[in-house]
């Protein structure tokens, strides 16, 4: 999958967004609580895919690691007709809707 122009300039350091998964929807459509974009810092970067990166997601009551050893957290378009970017993937400020 192509990558956007921003994407390429993922490294460690980074500030980006991670979108939380959110609670199951129930049978109404509602959720106790949907996905949302979080603040994250990039720790790492594959090597062999930019689009792949371990991330250090700060959510306003914890902290959440997911190194690249666990399967990082990759690049995602947002979507067509749902929340703007998938559940457990993370894209860049310029990116975000939130
Ligand atoms: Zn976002």
């Amino acid at each position: 999958m192509p990558l956007p122009a921003s994407q390429t300039a993922a490294r460690v350091g980074l500030t980006v967004r991670y979108v939380s998964h959110g609670t199951p929807v129930r049978p109404d459509g509602s959720q106790a609580f949907p996905s949302v974009c979080r603040a994250a810092i990039v720790t790492e970067v594959d090597p062999t895919y930019v689009g792949r990166v371990g991330l250090n997601v700060q959510n306003p009551n914890g902290v959440f690691h997911y190194p690249l050893a666990d399967g990082g957290c990759e690049w995602l378009p947002p979507a067509d007709g749902g929340f703007p970017h998938p559940g457990g993937t993370f894209h860049h400020l310029d990116e975000c809707e939130a």
